[in-house]
């Protein structure tokens, strides 16, 4: 078998829609959900995974572990990025 070449699709394709805002996420200041207090200590820990969506865009969480300073409440702080812009998403 011979390798096809690469073919890049330039611009948008005929027909398609206009671009879409990325869906369900919102962007939101990371913050403490018991305290509410914005300061945290240095992530400790990342985890990333990415994924394609239907339209083959490439889409990344990123998990950071962090501890509230003002607290002491310890979460995560996920960060989606969506088409090259990041966005953080608050549970
Ligand atoms: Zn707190």
């Amino acid at each position: 078998m011979a390798r096809k070449p690469l073919k890049k699709r330039r611009g948008r394709p005929v027909g398609s829609k206009t671009q879409e805002p990325p869906p369900k996420y919102e962007v939101l200041p990371n913050r403490c959900p018991r305290c509410g207090s914005t300061r945290r200590s240095p992530y400790t820990h990342t985890e990333r995974s990415s994924w394609f969506d239907r339209d083959g865009d490439r889409c990344q969480q990123i998990t950071h572990r962090t501890q509230c300073l003002d607290c002491g409440f310890k979460r995560e702080d996920v960060t989606h990025e969506y088409r090259g812009r990041f966005i953080t998403n608050d549970n």
